[in-house]
């Protein structure tokens, strides 16, 4: 078990063929706690498989450097560094079973005698003999047994005789979490593991890997791009973008108080609305010709910005369906997404035209067309400057936040 830490870890790929260096992460500073599963999350491209492979040892950092528990690690070999990846492409040895595969790491891991090298492979060579007639190697017997208890554990035993191309893709994933937990690493590295399997797969296998890791401890980093992963699996999310870490937080903390606009539109599925406002005055805003009021920790604040412009932020719970009235805003309904529980419509605000996703109840009619009007919860303001930074909550209620996960 143990904690990692990335300290200023920079990497820029050489050029090639000519065209730029490419500048992926920048003087990156993330730490993950031990026995933490961290959610790695990002737009595509922006350096989430560069920063596993940083750690895993499969590439090397520009500048920085990374620790697992005190160790900095980058100038050891992978095999050295007790980690342990998952990759999207499961990456098996085709050749060897699933067995085979799930011991691989375990044979590896220590250098031995050429008397021992000759056990073990007179063991190996004499399984299927008769008892009597097998030698004997008590390193193969101690890999039989983990692989044995692994596979229990992953629902393998029936197919360890089985070569990877006999297997189905969800259970060569598990073939693959296999031979990342056998050798019982301080770290696992998970990189779109499921983004492979088809949806009903997908989730099983996530419950698993969920359950794994809280019954293991062990330290994990895991990166996807699916919104459901990201809220549920991890104690926190990292979200990173444009070579550097944008927000560090619970999955609630993330999706309640996004630390600035690109992820108050990353986390969240729909994205948060996000409108442009002009303050008022103490818990008062203008949208177009609208006086709009808000409530809670943002309101106070406001009397000290009466004037500035800023982008007002508006989860799609925060609008409610209300009768017509001067204070709510008046909508059409532009398209309607029903998903069984809820529905999600789409709708254009009269005033200014701004297109807003409100989550409404799964018994609503509310064709194309219809008009609506739109109660926003004024406790649901979420506020921007003009660098596109949240406004900073009052100390009382910052400091109140569920900073960090009960591991
Ligand atoms: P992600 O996993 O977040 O999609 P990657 O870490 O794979 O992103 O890649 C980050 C950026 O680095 C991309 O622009 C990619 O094209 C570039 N990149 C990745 N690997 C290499 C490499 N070996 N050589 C040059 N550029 C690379
Ligand atoms: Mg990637």
């Amino acid at each position: 078990m143990a904690e990692v830490r990335f300290q200023q870890v920079s990497k820029t790929y050489p050029p090639r063929r000519g065209s730029d260096p490419v500048e992926v992460l920048q003087q990156l500073d993330l730490q993950i706690q031990d026995g933490e599963f961290l959610v790695l999350v990002g737009p595509s491209g922006c350096g989430k498989s560069t920063l596993l492979r940083l750690l895993a040892g499969l590439e090397q950092p520009s500048g920085g450097e990374i620790y697992v528990g005190n160790r900095p690690v980058s100038q050891l070999r992978p095999a050295q560094r007790d980690v342990a990846m998952v990759f999207q492409s499961y990456a098996l040895y085709p050749h060897l079973t699933v067995a085979g595969n799930i011991g691989f790491g375990l044979r590896r891991s220590r250098n031995r005698s050429a008397l021992q090298q000759l056990q073990d492979s007179l063991h190996l060579a004499s399984r299927r003999l008769p008892r009597p007639l097998q030698v004997r190697s008590p390193r193969e017997e101690r890999i039989a047994t983990r692989i044995a208890e692994v596979a229990e554990t992953l629902e393998l035993d029936h197919l360890l005789d089985r070569l990877p191309k006999e297997l189905s893709g969800g259970q060569k994933q598990r073939v693959a979490l296999g031979r990342a937990i056998a050798r019982a690493p301080a770290v696992f590295l998970m990189d779109e593991p499921l983004s492979n399997l088809d949806a009903k797969l997908r989730t099983g296998t996530r419950t698993q890997i969920v359950e794994l890791q809280r019954r293991l401890g062990t330290t994990t980093l895991y990166v996807t791009h699916d919104q459901v992963e990201a809220m549920t699996m991890g104690h926190r999310i990292a979200v990173l973008n444009a070579g550097r870490l944008q927000q560090l937080g619970t999955p609630m903390e993330l999706y309640q108080w996004p630390a600035n606009l690109f992820v108050a539109q990353f986390i969240g599925s729909p994205p948060m609305n996000l409108l442009p406002v002009q303050v008022l005055g103490a818990g008062q805003l203008q949208l177009g010709s609208r006086r709009l009021t808000v409530e809670g920790a943002l309101a106070e604040g406001l009397a000290a910005r009466t004037g500035q412009d800023l982008t007002g932020g508006l989860r799609a719970e925060h609008f409610r369906l209300a009768p017509a009235t001067n204070r709510n805003l008046q909508a059409e309904v532009s398209h309607s997404e029903a998903l069984g529980n809820e529905q999600l419509l789409t709708c254009r605000l009269e005033e200014g035209g701004h297109l807003v996703q409100v989550r409404v109840g799964p018994e609503e009619a509310l064709p194309p067309g219809s008009t609506v009007h739109l109660d926003v919860d004024p406790r649901g303001w979420r506020l921007f400057d003009g660098a596109g930074e949240a406004l900073p909550l009052p100390p009382a209620t910052a400091g109140q936040g569920p900073l960090l996960p009960r591991l």
